[in-house]
């Protein structure tokens, strides 16, 4: 059985550690290394010893490794969908989906050298010119959820490696494999060993670099109470946080609206992925009772006949949950709904696939007349199960969104530019879609949610992410004498 290593240089394979299933089969399929402490501290010295030469390279010398690095990743990612998939679960094209969303982003750090081009003023006194920079952090963490096992990774650490920080990837014990490989393309590229190390493991390796004194800064993606506990151990440890965690996105369809393409939009983006994504659309919100009706109608036999199955099948529409205690927590989450007297319009309780008995396959689940107090409707359940929410207005929808404890994404389907437009001004939400149901936003603007969807100042990415792995400085400077006579003749290179 294949055993997942730490990639921490000159450090040797254990025996032992943590099972990795493939959800399809419910098959063990791998045992992932289980770092703590000693594999941190390992990971930090590696990196702090590789930040000096790293940080001083040029950022065009980095930029050309990214080059090197979105050709590598372009060129693998079948291999890395493949990886995904086998221990996610999600089909093919959608993993592919994801290799590329984390590739954009790659591509960004591409442009790095132009990213961190600072600000120039000229004669602030007499004499006197100011300009600023943006330095590396030094040694930077990254923790990373299950659900984007190859993206969330690269959300993180090619902007942190480009702005000229090293880096310590823990990805999640679920589904490391792809992590790795992504991790080992970047060698491959040309990081130097040491600048990126990969520790396995849970909490113990998660603490240690929280606690770590020679790390800088936190990036975090993944649910909420483990959000909130990495942004405030990793603060009180005195580091630069930055966690992203759960979330309910809501889609609002106004009357309005063409309801076919609300009701495919909805299945895209609440059954995509078995619903394990933080931007599916967990709540439908059609304005008055006959958008309700029609919506309803239009959603009941879509969800009937969605197509299930393991990752390897290309005809697949959505594959198994992650784990068996997770399908069962959705399961658990559905009966909920049921006891507390939501109209159960599609049960996917129960479902089974044939010749894949024990995998952990769930079918889509779909509830109607779903109410603010249900607990269906206040926790992210992260699973194929969508819940229809009836407001009477378009400003009982706005405040009804407003009012749930997550801000991550959210939509408006209409042609109304008014609504629309008054919607996006208003909705306390950081991703807002207009007849976009999942509005990720793409690798040159950042990623980031509001209210308890995020714990820190910025958002992952884009230029919010050059600005979380840099700290700035501005010189102020004055030149009362200087030297006027000499001359190069060669064209400038570096
Ligand atoms: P999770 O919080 O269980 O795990 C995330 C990471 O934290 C993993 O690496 C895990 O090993 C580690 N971890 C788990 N328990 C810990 C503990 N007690 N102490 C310290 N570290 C711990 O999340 P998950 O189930 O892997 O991912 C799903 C969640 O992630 C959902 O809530 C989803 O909404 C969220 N998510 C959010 C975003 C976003 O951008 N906001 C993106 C993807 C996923």
């Amino acid at each position: 059985m294949t055993f997942i290593n730490h990639m921490i240089p000159g450090h040797e394979a254990e025996g032992s550690g943590t099972p990795v299933y493939n959800p399809a089969t419910g098959e063990q399929t791998a045992t992932v290394a289980s770092g703590g402490k000693a594999e941190v501290d390992a990971a930090v010295a590696a990196a702090l010893k590789a930040f000096p030469d790293w940080a001083a390279a040029p950022p065009q010398k980095r930029a050309r490794v990214m080059m090197k690095y979105v050709q590598l990743l372009q060129d693998n990612a079948a291999e890395i969908a493949k990886r995904i998939s086998a221990e996610h679960g999600k089909t093919h094209d959608d993993a592919l989906g994801e290799v590329q969303r984390g590739l954009e982003v790659v591509e960004f750090a591409t442009g790095i050298a132009s990213h961190l081009k600072g600000d120039f003023t000229r004669d602030v006194g007499p004499g006197i010119d100011s300009f600023n920079q943006r330095a590396p952090l030094g040694v930077c963490a990254g923790i990373t959820p299950f659900n984007f096992p190859a993206m969330v990774p690269l959300w993180m650490f090619p902007v942190a490696l480009a702005c000229g920080n090293t880096f310590v990837l823990k990805p999640s014990e679920r589904d490391p494999s792809a992590a790795m490989y992504v991790a080992e393309l970047a060698i491959e590229a040309g990081v130097p060993e040491g600048a990126l190390t990969v520790v396995h493991g849970g909490k113990d390796a998660v603490d240690a670099l929280l606690t770590h004194p020679d790390v800088q800064a936190v990036s975090f993606v993944g649910s909420t109470p483990i959000a909130e506990y990495v942004y405030s151990t990793g603060t009180a440890h005195g580091k630069r946080v930055q966690a992203l965690g759960g979330a309910k996105n809501h889609m609002v369809v106004m009357p309005d609206a063409d309801m076919d393409q609300a009701a495919d939009a909805l299945m895209g983006a609440g059954y995509g992925s078995a619903g394990e994504r933080c931007m599916a659309v967990s709540v439908a919100v059609p304005v008055g009772e006959e958008t309700a009706d029609k919506l309803v109608e239009k959603l009941a036999p879509r969800v009937r006949s969605l197509k299930i199955g393991p990752s390897t099948d290309s005809d697949a529409e959505m594959g198994p949950l992650v784990t068996k205690q997770h399908r069962d927590k959705v399961s658990g989450y559905i009966d909920k709904g049921v006891s507390e007297g939501a109209d159960l319009v599609v049960d996917g309780r129960g479902f089974s696939l044939q010749g894949y008995e024990n995998g952990y396959f769930i079918g889509g689940t779909l509830f109607d007349r779903v109410t603010p107090e249900m607990t269906i409707y206040k926790e992210e359940i992260f699973g194929p199960v969508l819940s229809v929410l009836r407001a009477a207005s378009f400003e009982e929808a706005v405040t009804l969104i407003n009012k749930h404890e997550y801000g991550n994404g959210t939509a408006i389907f209409t042609r109304d530019g008014d609504a629309a437009r008054t919607f996006t001004d208003r909705i306390e939400v950081g991703m807002v879609g207009v007849n976009v149901p999942i509005p990720v936003p793409v690798a040159y603007h950042s990623f980031g949610g509001w209210k308890r969807s995020i714990f820190g100042s910025h958002g992952i990415y884009g230029p919010e992410g050059v600005h979380f792995y840099t700290k700035l400085k501005t010189v102020t400077s004055r030149w009362p004498t200087g030297i006027k006579e000499g001359a190069a003749f060669n064209f400038p290179t570096m």
